[in-house]
């Protein structure tokens, strides 16, 4: 991890930031430069940085000592963060900061690494557990009126049957790292000062932290314990769903050796319909175009909605911009009850081009209507 960085250069933030603000600039980087999000290289190390910047500077006590006395350790760094990591990864629909230090900061399944043997504070109470995976379903508003089913295909990693998980080839053992005596993190004493030492755990360089090492890596797998599936599940996308909203299927994720699968996270995104706008509680929107005289002598107009063409009455009278409701004709309430309303906007046009006749009509109705005025 780094060592001389500035964290306030890293994130781009002033040495006043606030917390609040330091917290939305690592959520914009973070979705950014998630490893799940962003493959191109540095991307990774990129999120690294961010996040060791991040975890000092929103923890108030850390970022004391950083102010005070320059930097901490790597164990340092983490230990017992304020951060909260889970809720901003949660938020932006990836997965938990325990999987991402599993991938990120050189854990392998079924390798040493477990975060909570540094201390970090992660919500869910220290399982292990496999990488959530997440799907973004796109979905029309007629499909958010009935809800939506749908077959993915989800990459699944398996533990590799040839080697059995080890990494090692058929007949070969992984062997025990003996620079680091099978730890796979190495104590480093990191910066002394007048009050205190920080001592950093880093991993081993020579297993990569693994702890052991593999002289015959297996074939199939190339050493990794693991290889890539595909699986087919059926989703069900609920009734009502929102754009921005995140699903979660329980266990549906990755698979973890002896511990609990992750989760399936389906983020739900609701393309732009064509002629309504989805307001809020159900309710949409329509804009129908009407006539002077329609809003004068009063028509009946079918108006499309969701689930076909409905009949509305416009009473004779009606002013520009006024609003009726076809009840119950907009969309079900996600976790509410019963649906919205269809909101229509009655619009007036005004045609841009008359012939003859309409002009010399027009022009007679409004020597009428002035006729009327100054009596
Ligand atoms: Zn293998
Ligand atoms: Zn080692």
């Amino acid at each position: 991890m780094s060592n001389n960085r500035d964290y306030y250069g890293v994130l781009g933030v002033p040495k006043n930031a606030s917390k609040d603000d330091i917290k939305n600039v690592y959520r914009k980087l973070a979705l950014q430069y998630h490893p799940d999000r962003n493959k191109s290289k540095g991307a990774e190390d990129r999120f690294k940085e961010i996040s060791e910047a991040y975890a000092v500077l929103s923890d108030d006590d850390k970022r004391k000592r950083y102010d005070t006395y320059g930097h901490l350790g790597s164990e340092e760094v983490f230990r017992g963060s304020e951060a909260n990591f889970d809720e901003i990864f949660k938020d932006i629909g990836i997965g938990g900061f325990k999987d991402i230090f599993e991938q990120v900061f050189g854990g392998r399944e079924g390798g040493f690494t477990d975060p909570f043997n540094f201390g970090f504070r992660i919500g869910g109470g220290g399982r292990r557990r496999g990488q959530d995976l997440v799907y973004d379903a796109e979905l029309s508003l007629e499909e958010v009126l009935k809800g939506k089913r749908e077959e993915i295909e989800l990459p699944k990693l398996e533990r590799c049957r040839n080697c059995a998980g080890t990494g090692a080839a058929p007949g070969s053992k992984p062997r025990k790292c003996n620079v680091c005596d099978g730890q796979g993190q190495m104590k480093r004493v990191y910066s002394q000062n007048r009050f205190s030492t920080f001592v950093s755990l880093e991993p081993c360089q020579t297993c990569r932290g693994e702890g052991e090492i593999i002289d015959r890596p297996c074939e199939t797998c190339s050493g990794a314990g693991n290889i890539r599936n595909y699986k087919k599940i059926n989703i069900e996308i609920p009734k009502g769903v929102e754009d921005g909203m995140t699903l979660q299927l329980r266990g549906e994720g990755e698979p973890f050796e002896n511990g609990q699968s992750g989760d399936l996270l389906i983020r739900i995104h609701v393309k732009p319909h064509s002629i309504f706008e989805r307001l809020s509680d159900g309710h949409i929107l329509y804009n129908l175009d009407t006539s002077f005289t329609d809003l004068a002598l009063g028509a009946e107009r079918k108006v499309p909605t969701l689930e076909g063409d409905e009949k509305l009455r416009i009473i004779a009278g009606s002013q520009p911009n006024s609003i009726l409701k076809l009840k119950g004709k907009g969309l079900p309430r996600y976790g509410g009850f019963g649906k919205g309303d269809e909101v229509v906007r009655l619009n007036i046009k005004v045609p841009t081009q008359l012939n003859d006749t309409q002009k010399a009509l027009l022009r007679q109705l409004d020597k009428e209507f002035k006729s009327v005025v100054d009596k």
